[in-house]
């Protein structure tokens, strides 16, 4: 038996108060491949946390029986910061209070780093060998996150989070959204790269891709960093793979809080944790709905025109036309129903469960196929 846990303690607290940060452990440490999955980043984002504890137990049974063949880490409540900012009754998880900083943005980009070190020669020669290079800038990636410096509780988690999962093979972000199916978010890179074996499991809506959505997400400075090194580094007689993949899995919206649900995708990661070599366990062959992903950046977000109560003319998952009218927003002072109108064909894979809507808010979301985006943030807040 492995099952390791392990509590550490933020640094930088204010004087007279303290949060710790735990952490699981399945396998052998240095055993390979290495997945690194985490919930509650958004610390309100509950959906994620009780995949998690199913998937503690799950795992922690197979290591009993010696079928964790790689290293699995788990954080299941990733964000103790966030936990604790219950404001008049209401849980505000998304931003850090102290800072106003959306809690799953400004993780560091080590690219540069490890790129001034290989530059250097300070790294020791990358080869012909993808799995050695592979392994290299992973070590390298995670001294780098060793040496990140940090001023603030925040900051002291990002760093912590990120050091256990830069060197990951696998990482998966659980989060959801406000009210949606599920999705995921990954690069057009890792995508072919069993990411769509990870959809089809969790029977997603949609996948939406993107190289850089904007602002460091966490998904992202796992995964993008080997798009850099590789332009910057890599050649045919220096090959650098995808060395991590690294997803963020939507487990629909916030209310989506059901044990039987939690159980489904819990077994639905552990069958793809399977499929990857990461357990001994047996995965069943899953058919590929490659059709469900789209640029990220061909999203049509269906916003309010003016402030009022939201009505929605549109079902989650409906496929709906360009030009349909899909929501409207009522102001109950004059009576005025102010429509809001599809620009894009596809299905309404997310939709905001605040029906007091400020005027520009988004409403809806809609996986179109074509880009209307091509400057700026791709993410919504
Ligand atoms: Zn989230």
């Amino acid at each position: 038996m492995t099952h390791q846990i392990d509590t550490i303690a933020l640094p930088h607290g204010r004087p007279g108060t303290s949060r710790q940060l735990t952490i699981h452990q399945f396998g052998q440490p240095g055993a390979r491949p290495k997945a690194y999955i985490q919930a509650g980043l958004h610390a309100d984002e509950l959906p994620g946390m009780l995949v998690a504890r199913h998937l503690i137990d799950r795992l922690a049974a197979l290591d009993g029986q010696g079928k964790v063949a790689g290293h699995v880490v788990l954080i299941p409540m990733a964000n103790p910061i966030g936990l604790d900012q219950i404001i008049m009754g209401g849980h505000m998880g998304q931003f850090d209070l102290a800072g106003g900083v959306n809690f799953n943005r400004a993780f560091a980009d080590l690219s540069d780093p490890v790129s001034a070190r290989l530059a250097a020669g300070t790294l020791g020669p990358l080869s012909a060998d993808p799995e050695a290079n592979r392994r290299l800038l992973q070590a390298a990636l995670s001294q780098a996150a060793g040496e990140i410096r940090t001023r603030t509780e925040t900051e002291a988690l990002r760093k912590l989070l990120l050091s256990h999962a830069v060197d990951a093979d696998l990482v998966l972000d659980l989060h959801c959204d406000s009210e949606a199916l599920m999705h995921l978010y990954t690069t057009p890179c890792c995508w072919p790269l069993g990411v769509d074996d990870l959809a089809a499991r969790l029977d997603c809506g949609v996948a939406l891709l993107a190289e850089t959505s904007g602002g460091n997400p966490f998904d992202e400075v796992c995964s993008t960093p080997w798009d850099s090194l590789r332009r910057g580094h890599g050649g045919p007689a220096t090959p650098i793979p995808v060395g991590c993949i690294s997803v963020t899995v939507e487990l629909r919206g916030q209310h989506d809080v059901d044990e039987t649900m939690a159980r489904r995708d819990a077994d639905a990661l552990i069958d793809h944790l399977g499929w990857r070599g990461i357990l001994d366990v047996p995965a069943p062959a899953m058919a590929i709905a490659a059709d469900i992903a789209t640029p990220l950046a061909a999203v049509d977000r269906v916003r309010a025109p003016a402030g009022g109560v939201v009505l929605y003319h549109a079902m989650l998952g409906e496929q709906v036309q360009a030009g349909q009218h899909v929501a409207c927003v009522l102001d109950p002072m004059t009576g005025t129903r102010h429509a809001c109108h599809a620009a894009s064909d596809g299905p309404v894979w997310a939709r905001s469960r605040n029906r007091y809507a400020c005027p520009g808010d988004i409403l809806l979301s809609i996986a179109g196929r074509e880009v209307l985006v091509t400057s700026g943030p791709l993410l919504t807040a």
